[in-house]
Formats: structure tokens, C-alpha cells, sequence
């Protein structure tokens, strides 16, 4: 029987294989191993196509994310404590980042339909304790509107971008006042191992990024901050470089398939994702589907069917036992997302015509 794998990161990888050997060799020539011109290039790259004035790239994202914070800490406009609001269903990094910068993460519910926060259910639980909100742009799709803009600007907020699943999606990391964005082998754009990268337009956060990213350094043997080393590796950089000519090709095949999903998948039982008006504004990094009521039975089938699927996420960070503080939260459309959503295959191993075949296996399953 014919197979569809969910991801297999050889094959997806193996089209740039040329070209990540001759960027390899580059470095292996360069004799520079941490830092220098590869790093510099792609900061000056995500800059360039996020739009945000600076870029300082990172050991991954989860740094990414604590290292605005911490940024933000050292400059004074956040300080121990204060609460940050962020979707309650997203990946538990994002919750991580804000507890590991001795910060306290809000979750909130998101929209059911977009499966994002906006700026209603933002407005709805906001109390005078929370001093910032972390957007996540989840399955890729852009999640910051002007409303959710000026919520944060009415309330004096900091508004943070977890793009990390959203690289290419139009304006993802240059709407808030900072972004954080991951490499990680299975996302959009992934090295062959860890990295991650900041983006903001405020010069002082940019600074304090790069040096606490860097010891706390500002200039040799000069220590400003009790800084970390969350640098980005030269190496993983150019790896990374080799992939981004093709970025918004590899967006535009994903942003294909999930138009061939929604158009043929036709079951009643499962519900598509609803794409945005501006089709650009989603990079598709999971192809999300909610199957109420029977959603094993749906992937043991597809199982049976040759066809491997994902969930993301079956248990939610407030859920998670190193977030008991938070277990006693009530996040009705987070819990019921939890148990419904199903992510179907949607990376270069899935051709446009696999994808009609496993959405035909999807119209005969019967519940
Ligand atoms: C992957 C991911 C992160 C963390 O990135 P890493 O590079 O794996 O540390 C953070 N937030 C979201 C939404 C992610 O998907």
C-alpha cells in the first residue's frame, strides 16, 4: 500500500543538498566558527524580508523569545513578575520563554475558528496586571491585526511576535515591537540542528539581544549584563542561507496543497481550517483539521490508509505538569481544540496529487 509520511526531514532536505555541501565547505574554509559574515548575512536577509530594522541571530527560538524578554527586562520596561498574555494553545515554548525571564504567562483562549488570539478574546480577559502580550503566529498564519495593535498601544503593552512557525508569511516579524524566530529542523525554513533569530526595529532591544546573547557583552572582556551564550552558529547559518532563495517557493507549495485540502476534502464530520483573506498572510505550517467526537478512530483509519498525521497539541501548556500552577485555569475552546485537531501531511514529501488521494481516503471515512 502506498504511505504518506507526515515529514521526513531527508527528503525534504535533499533538494537543497548541493547546495548546503558548497555552503558547508564555505565555512569549513572560512576557519570562522562562531560569529562573522555568514551570521551577518542572514541577519541582514530576515531583516530585509521581515521589514524590522535589526536582526541578531539566536541559538533557537525558545532563546529568541526569553532573550526579548530579558532585553526588555534590562531596559526596564518589564520587570519580575509581570504578566505576559500569550494564546493557551500554543507550543509550550512560548510559555517557557516567559517563565524562564522570571515573567508570569497569562494563557488566554484563542478564536475557534482561526485557532488564533485576537484582539476581542485579548480584550476580553486583559487585567491591569499585564504588561505584554505574546501573539504566536500558530500553524503559520498570521496572527496581528491593527485591532490587536491598538489594543497593546492603548493599554501600554509590549506586543511580541512568536513567529516561529511563521517565516515568509506576510509582515510576520515586523508588526510588533519584537519577534522571535526558529530553525528547528521541522519548521518552515529548518538548519540541520538548532537556530533561531531575533527581529525588532527599536535599536536599544536590539543591543541588549545581541549582548545578552553574547555574555552580556558589549565589547571584548567588557561584561554590561549576566548574560548568556545563545549565539547563532556561523555553520547553521549558511545551511540555513542555502534554503532561502527558495523560502516563498517552499510557502507558495505548502499554501497550494492546503488550497487542494480545503477544495477536496468534503466529509462532515471534519472540519477544514478557514484560510485567511490575504492568502500570503498564512505559510501553512501545519494543515490543520478538527475531527469532534471521533478524532482516534479518524487517525487510525488514516493510519490503516498509509497516511501518518500529527496533532499539534494533544495536551496544552496550562495542562502540563510543570505547569500545575496553572492547571486549575478554564480554557473551554483551548480544551476542546486539544481534542479535536488532527495535522495532516503538508511538506515537499506530499505531492498535489498525494494530497488528493489522502483526501479521498479522508471522504470515505465514515463515523
Ligand atoms: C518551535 C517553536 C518554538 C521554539 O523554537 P525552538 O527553536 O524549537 O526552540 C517556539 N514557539 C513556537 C510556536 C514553536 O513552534
Amino acid at each position: 500500500m502506498k504511505q504518506y509520511p507526515f515529514l521526513d526531514l531527508g527528503r525534504v532536505n535533499a533538494r537543497y543538498a548541493e547546495a548546503l555541501r558548497s555552503a558547508g565547505e564555505r565555512v569549513i574554509a572560512s576557519g570562522r566558527y562562531v560569529g562573522g559574515e555568514e551570521v551577518d548575512a542572514l541577519e541582514c536577509w530576515l531583516s530585509g524580508i521581515t521589514g524590522a530594522r535589526y536582526c541578531v541571530g539566536v541559538s533557537n527560538g525558545l532563546d529568541a523569545l526569553r532573550l526579548i524578554l530579558e532585553g526588555y527586562k534590562v531596559l526596564g520596561r518589564l520587570h519580575v513578575g509581570d504578566v505576559v498574555m500569550v494564546p493557551a494553545n500554543t507550543y509550550v515554548a512560548s510559555l517557557l520563554a516567559i517563565s524562564e525571564a522570571g515573567l508570569r504567562p497569562f494563557p488566554v483562549d484563542p478564536d475557534m475558528s482561526t485557532m488564533n488570539l485576537n484582539a476581542e478574546g485579548a480584550a476580553r480577559a486583559m487585567t491591569p496586571d499585564v504588561k505584554a502580550i505574546m501573539t504566536v503566529h500558530l500553524y503559520g498564519r498570521v496572527a496581528c491585526d491593527n485591532e490587536l495593535h491598538d489594543l497593546a498601544a492603548d493599554n501600554g503593552l509590549l506586543l511580541i511576535e512568536d513567529a516561529a512557525q511563521a517565516i515568509g508569511a506576510k509582515g510576520a516579524g515586523g508588526l510588533g515591537d519584537a519577534a522571535g524566530f526558529s530553525f528547528y529542523p521541522t519548521k518552515n525554513m529548518g538548519a540541520l540542528g538548532d537556530g533561531g533569530a531575533v527581529t525588532t526595529s527599536d535599536p536599544r532591544l536590539a543591543k541588549a539581544v545581541r549582548m545578552l546573547a553574547n555574555y552580556g557583552s558589549d565589547y571584548r572582556y567588557h561584561n554590561v549584563y549576566k548574560g548568556h551564550n545563545c549565539r547563532l552558529d556561523p555553520l547553521q547559518a549558511a545551511l540555513i542561507m542555502a534554503k532561502s532563495d527558495d523560502l516563498d517557493g517552499a510557502n507558495d507549495r505548502r499554501r497550494k496543497r492546503a488550497e487542494m485540502y480545503s477544495k477536496v476534502i468534503a466529509n462532515r464530520g471534519v472540519i477544514t481550517p478557514v484560510h485567511p483573506v490575504v492568502p500570503e498572510e498564512h505559510v501553512w505550517h501545519q494543515y490543520v483539521v478538527r475531527v469532534p467526537g471521533f478524532r482516534d478512530r479518524f487517525r487510525d483509519y488514516l493510519a490503516s490508509n498509509g497516511v501518518s498525521t500529527d496533532i499539534h497539541y494533544a495536551t496544552p501548556p496550562h495542562k502540563q505538569p510543570c505547569y500545575a500552577e496553572l492547571s486549575g485555569m478554564h480554557l473551554p475552546v483551548t480544551e476542546c481544540l486539544a481534542d479535536e485537531v488532527v495535522s495532516l501531511p503538508i511538506s515537499d514529501c506530499t505531492s498535489l496529487q498525494d494530497v488528493v488521494e489522502i483526501s479521498n481516503i479522508i471522504n470515505t471515512f465514515t463515523y
